[in-house]
């Protein structure tokens, strides 16, 4: 048992001046006996209760404590070690964090899954139960929440320095429930029950500022300009511990909770209205309060806009107050990078700014020269509209003096622009900083672009398009500032804790490394050759799938049958992703059988599994999912099928649920328009797990076809060139509805009413959308679709050739961890080495 390097009394900070502070975990603490006497512990001393009359709430917490205990010293000893190296750290600003359970992921880095098994035995209490009681912090949307969980695990597990700065959404992401098969959306009150995980700090709050004016004042005879700020707020970090895989590392996550500042409004007070004076105090607390469930399609809306400046100021306020008080601000390039995901976090550009130039008095030009080398901004879209702007209206009036700095900047650099380029007024209009139509406002992701030292996309296909055609003049403005980091995910989520059956088969076969170093995956492309070895392959994927048919018995009363293929697309409900063409070969199958051209005893078996929740303003969304339960319940219920299609869509998508799908998937459906998304993390976990990809050369699907190679992923569509040039030609979805028979028959199925008990306007919307508009191209990719689905049911019905292919799948895609991605952001941006 590895345990024992990890326990406190290994190393503790503490123990050398006090010998109580070894106290909770003295003696054996590293054995059964020791886990379990710590537990009782804690089930009496901070839960208040024997065990005779614990609740299941009562055994998650002070089980999850005791964990939690084993992690304190190294993480006491980390923030030490790490502020006496003086190493330059990464503080990765991010609005949002998809963490997952914590649980199980706390017992695997601890090494402690054994031993605290063990324990809860010797309590009669099954620790899957326990399991169960914890509710994910849903912190994040969908892809790039989850990423920022992938990189700073990776982090940890490399021993860098680093802290993740984010918020305490007291409300994540909704749970979605269905119902008459429409979203609808319910809290999340993750904390309603606590969190064991978190530890607040009120006495460590920081005071953010809002609102009120700027003005000039003589400094010794130095102009100066300062902000009067109309409203406070406090941000209260809350901590959260993020331990490296078996490495004894504990980084630090640290979310911010916005809280009243005492000061009550005297006047309102006075005048009487205690009520009114309290309810302006509570208004502050509205900014941490809940998440925008908006993916890829930000609103301009003032509170999202305050809980950006909120946390971002909150945290480089606090990684400044972290540096000792004689430390020159010139050399804040050697000490940290602020990671900038997405633009949510890039009101620190200016924050820094005025922090520097305002409050440390330092030269304009000297401060912008730091700011520059400080920030480092990576962008995740391809999409117009996802790029955030905010008006210079609401931005004047919530941060004025920022607002100031940002105009100045731009001033800046337009001059030099026009040095560069003349007096290029179109150009110049293009790359300005503020953009003037349809209103005056704020380009954000060009202000980062501007301020960053080093501005990446998040998949080769995704840089080239965003310096070729995204931020083209910024590419010739600026060599050398443009770079990629293929996006990863961590496989010890994704791989070691959601598939331990296929994780045993590989440790088994190539050793316990690949689990830190997932390159060591390619020693199982020899083992794709061994039959024994592809049975025991064929039986993993077959047990994830009877696991997962468990979890969905119980958790929404459906089946999963034996000898289908399982089709999986997981993801957040958009039209660039395409559920909408996934749809319409489920259609047109069904429509085959239901017309009497297939013979239903000729459709090769498919369960077809969606997971996707919709932004609740985005109708077009809500419809589709409105559509996917329609088609499922008729197709589901129609007995000509005979069970050999069928259609399951469990609400409330979430990692918890996808850690179990993903494992159990066949197909992994990757079918965004060619262009359209970034790169993708989903397809990376399919992949990984031994799912073949159907999909398009869009994101990383790219650099995973280019892995696996031809012969083992279903390429099918347009290229993102072929997209443009349809464009260019002009794009007539009606023409391709005309000219393909089965297209036309799916579309008039759905328009006809078949799915809508014969009401035609509920899903008109959607056909008239696509045949009309189809701005995603859905028509235009069907033909080739439907005749990449075609070979995949012809390669399924060769089981053990496709087992081959899903285990080169796994042997080849170790390029996909987020450890590799942090080690390319280390050596291409941060320059960041780990604290040993
Ligand atoms: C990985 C993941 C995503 C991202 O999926 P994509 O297919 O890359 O969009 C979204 N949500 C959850 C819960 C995830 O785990």
């Amino acid at each position: 048992m590895t345990a024992t390097d990890h326990t406190p009394e290994s190393a503790h900070p503490l123990g050398a001046t006090h010998p109580l502070a070894l106290a909770p975990v003295t003696g054996p603490a590293s054995s059964v006996d020791g886990f379990v006497r710590q537990f009782l512990r804690n089930l009496n001393y901070e839960r208040g209760v024997p065990l005779s009359a614990s609740t299941p709430n009562d055994r998650y917490m002070a089980f999850a404590m005791t964990v939690r205990d084993y992690l304190m010293a190294r993480w006491l000893e980390d923030q030490k070690r790490q502020r006496e190296a003086q190493a330059k750290g990464v503080a990765y600003l991010s609005a949002e964090y998809l963490l997952g359970r914590q649980l199980d992921n706390n017992l695997l880095a601890t090494g402690l899954s054994e031993i605290a098994t063990a324990a809860m035995e010797t309590c009669g209490i099954d620790i899957d139960d326990l399991r169960a009681q914890e509710v994910e912090p849903g912190l994040g949307n969908g892809g790039l929440g989850r990423l920022a969980a992938c990189f700073i695990d990776s982090l940890a597990t490399l021993g860098v320095p680093n802290t993740g700065y984010g918020i305490r959404y007291e409300y994540g992401i909704f749970r979605q429930t269905f119902e008459d098969g429409q979203q609808v959306e319910q809290p999340d009150s993750w904390l309603r029950l606590g969190s064991p995980w978190e530890f607040p700090h009120p006495e460590a709050a920081r005071t953010i500022s809002f609102g009120g004016h700027t003005e000039t004042y003589d400094d010794e005879g130095t102009e100066r300009s300062r902000w009067v700020p109309a409203w406070n707020v406090l941000a209260v970090p809350y901590n959260y511990m993020v331990p490296g895989y078996l490495n004894g590392r504990v980084n630090t996550l640290r979310l911010w909770s916005a809280k009243a500042t005492n000061s009550f409004d005297l006047r309102v007070f006075n005048s009487g209205d205690y009520e009114e004076a309290v309810r302006s105090q509570t208004f502050a607390e509205n900014i941490s309060k809940v998440l925008y469930p908006e993916d890829s399609t930000p609103q301009g809306k003032e509170l999202r806009l305050q809980q950006q400046y909120f946390f971002v100021a909150a945290s480089i306020g606090d990684f400044l107050a972290s540096l000792p008080a004689d430390f020159d601000p010139a050399n804040l390039p050697d000490r940290i990078i602020f990671q900038l995901n997405d633009t949510h976090p890039v009101i620190g550009v200016p924050e820094l700014m005025r922090v520097l130039v305002d409050e440390k008095k330092m030269a304009w030009e000297d401060a912008w020269g730091i700011t520059q080398k400080c920030f480092a901004y990576t962008c995740h879209t391809l999409l117009p509209e996802a790029l955030e702007v905010w008006s210079v209206d609401l931005l004047g009036r919530l941060l004025p003096r920022h607002l100031e700095i940002i105009y100045r900047i731009n001033d800046e650099f337009l001059v030099e622009v026009r040095e560069r380029f003349g007096d290029d007024e179109m150009r110049i209009r293009n790359m300005s900083i503020i953009s003037e139509f349809p209103d005056r406002s704020v380009r954000m992701a060009f202000l980062a672009t501007v301020a960053g030292a080093k501005v990446n996309g998040v998949a080769e296909l995704h840089s080239q398009l965003l310096r070729e055609k995204v931020l083209p003049d910024f590419n010739e403005f600026y060599p050398g500032k443009f770079t990629n980091v293929t996006n990863g995910v961590t496989p010890r989520r994704f791989v070691r804790l959601s598939n331990p059956g296929l994780s045993t088969l590989i440790t088994e076969a190539i050793g316990p490394g690949w689990v830190t170093d997932l390159e060591r995956l390619r020693e199982l492309e020899t083992y794709a050759e061994d039959t024994q070895f592809r049975d025991a392959f064929a039986q993993v994927k077959a047990a994830n799938k009877r696991r997962l048919g468990d979890v969905l018995r119980a958790r929404d009363g459906v089946e999963i049958s034996d000898g289908h293929m399982l089709d999986v697309m997981v993801k957040r409900l958009h039209e660039y992703k395409r559920q909408m063409l996934k749809l319409l070969h489920i259609v047109t199958e069904y429509e085959g059988i239901v017309s009497g051209r297939v013979a239903a005893s000729d459709v090769q078996p498919r369960t077809f599994v969606f997971g996707a929740k919709a932004a609740p303003g985005y109708v077009m969304a809500k419809r589709i999912i409105h559509l996917i339960n329609a088609v499922g319940s008729v197709v589901n219920d129609d007995p000509r099928v005979e069970g050999r299609l069928k259609v399951l869509f469990p609400p409330n998508y979430n990692v918890t649920l996808a850690e179990r799908l993903i494992p159990a998937a066949d197909l992994s459906e990757q079918i965004s328009l060619a262009g359209k998304e970034a790169s993708g993390t989903g397809n990376m976990k399919f992949a990984l797990n031994g799912a073949l990809t159907i999909g398009t050369d869009d994101g990383a699907n790219v650099e995973i076809r280019e892995l696996v190679g031809d012969d083992n992923f279903f390429l099918f569509g347009m290229s993102e060139p072929e997209v443009e040039a349809l464009w260019a030609r002009g794009y007539k979805p009606a023409e391709f509805y005309q000219a393909d028979d089965g297209l036309r028959r799916a579309m008039d199925l759905i328009a006809s009413g078949a799915f809508s008990g014969g009401d035609k306007t509920v899903f008109e919307p959607i056909v008239s959308n696509l045949l009309y508009d189809d701005r995603f191209m859905v028509l235009a990719d069907y033909s080739s679709y439907i005749a990449e689905q075609a070979k995949v049911d012809a390669a399924y019905a060769d089981q053990d050739a496709w087992t081959r292919s899903a285990i080169l799948n796994v042997a080849r895609c170790g390029f996909f961890s987020s450890d590799r991605s942090m080690r390319d952001y280390i050596e291409r941006i941060w320059h960041t080495p780990p604290v040993i």
